[in-house]
């Protein structure tokens, strides 16, 4: 999971940007030209959330000298503006997997998309039409679930967003303005070009658009960005000449992906292709039909304490089974779950290699992290495959192949290839 740019201003005297902290989620930004070069160590705070005492009040008489009501000048589709904000609508002509709006804040970005190998291509479909089907659930207004059994792996759904925005936004400077009340008159001026991109959309997905969730009511955020700050996914468009440009990162809401709701559990994988423009979700397990769909919104290897303050922005308090049942234990488990199992492969490696069997204390380790990650519902990370394929040699190399066959029977055959080439050492 990518971690957003916004941990990384370090000089003073830069221009400000505002900006959700979040990992999945986003916001967004005025960019007026004279904003817009930006450079890639700017200043960049979070925008603010929860109750925001200077939202109740009006902005200064004078905020219309520096506030200006976006224009725009229709271009052909194709055109890729390296100097002004564009509104696009993605792809064009329709190829009857729907489109999306897009915000467009750097000409690079589009270029990469229009420009990507394939484009435009269809979505990809999944085995089955419908695999996930929302459902209202009780405290969590709707969620996403699956309606048959997936394989890890497995593709669950395609859709091309409904919008995509930029993410971070130039804080207009005003002086003689506190940092709240410049920061209230940049999202007024930034929810005045997201009313442009949503009034391009056709009426039914201007409807599902505003039927999401809002977590930003009372922070001065506009009806269009709260729901972009609650329900977006962080898209990263960077390329190679300028991976650390701000202006690489937007957020995409999806119609069902927005349904999906955070857990410290997570259960899919979300990828994003520029070919197709569509946002994916896969399997990171085996999943039951009618299990809830889960994505974490925060970096899940750290303790509960710093899960809940990545969460707070989102106005989510988790109640996942990790959250409510933590202990030193196992924020401990989720510090060092990736190098206890690569440590524990090593050994265990060290032993095959020499036409040794495990060392049982080693053994008795990775059964242990195997249960461990299991309860801390963990099981869906990479660490984890790279432990069940280690028990599984583990298992051969102490005479009993059928015990090692059963786990290796639960790793993708992508890990299990490993393990071949693992014992051909
Ligand atoms: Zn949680």
């Amino acid at each position: 999971m990518k971690r957003g740019f916004l941990l990384r201003a370090q000089e003073k005297k830069q221009k400000k940007i505002s900006s959700t902290n979040a990992v999945k989620k986003g916001s967004g930004p005025d960019i007026s030209e004279q904003d817009r070069k930006v450079p890639p160590n700017a200043i960049i705070t979070p925008l603010s959330f929860g109750v925001v005492a200077e939202a109740e009040k009006t902005l200064p008489e004078d905020y219309k000298q520096f506030y200006s009501e976006p224009k725009y000048q229709e271009m052909h589709q194709d055109t890729v503006d390296f100097d002004h904000l564009m509104f696009t609508t993605i792809p064009q002509p329709e190829d009857g997997d729907g489109y999306s709006e897009w915000l467009v804040q750097d000409g690079k970005t589009k270029a990469k998309v229009v420009r990507a190998p394939g484009y435009p291509a269809r979505i990809p479909k999944p085995r089955l039409v419908n695999m996930a089907i929302v459902k209202e659930v009780p405290d969590m207004g709707f969620g996403l679930f699956t309606s048959c059994d997936i394989m890890r792996g497995e593709l669950i759904f395609a859709e091309r967003p409904l919008l995509v925005s930029p993410r971070g936004f130039p804080t207009l400077d005003v002086p003689g303005y506190t940092q709240e009340q410049q920061r209230q008159l940049s999202m007024l001026q930034f929810e005045a070009h997201l009313k442009i991109a949503l009034g391009r959309m056709s009426a039914s997905k201007q409807k599902a658009f505003m039927a999401l969730a809002n977590n930003h009511t009372e922070d001065g955020s506009g009806p269009i960005l709260g729901i972009i700050r609650t329900n977006g996914y962080m898209i990263d468009l960077g390329d190679d000449d300028d991976p650390d440009s701000v202006f690489n990162h937007y957020s995409a809401m999806g119609e069902l992906a927005s349904r999906i709701n955070h857990s410290c559990q997570p259960n899919i994988k979300q990828e994003f292709d520029c070919a197709s423009f569509s946002l994916q979700f896969y399997a990171n397990r085996d999943l039951k039909a009618g299990e809830q769909l889960f994505y974490s919104y925060c970096y899940i290897n750290t303790g509960v304490a710093e899960r809940r303050a990545e969460l707070a922005p989102h106005g989510v308090v988790c109640k996942c089974s990790s959250c409510v049942n933590a202990t030193p234990a196992s924020d401990k488990l989720r510090l060092t779950y990736i190098q206890e199992s690569s440590k524990l492969h090593q050994l265990a490696l060290a032993n095959w290699k020499q036409g040794q069997k495990t060392d049982p204390k080693v053994f008795a380790a990775m059964l242990k992290l195997e249960r461990d990650m299991i309860n801390e519902g963990l099981h869906g990370e990479d660490p984890f495959y790279t432990l069940l394929v280690t028990i599984a040699g583990s298992y051969k190399f102490a005479g009993r192949p059928t015990m090692g066959d059963n786990y290796l029977k639960r790793c993708p055959a992508k890990v299990q290839g490993h393990l071949i080439h693992s014992l051909c050492l």
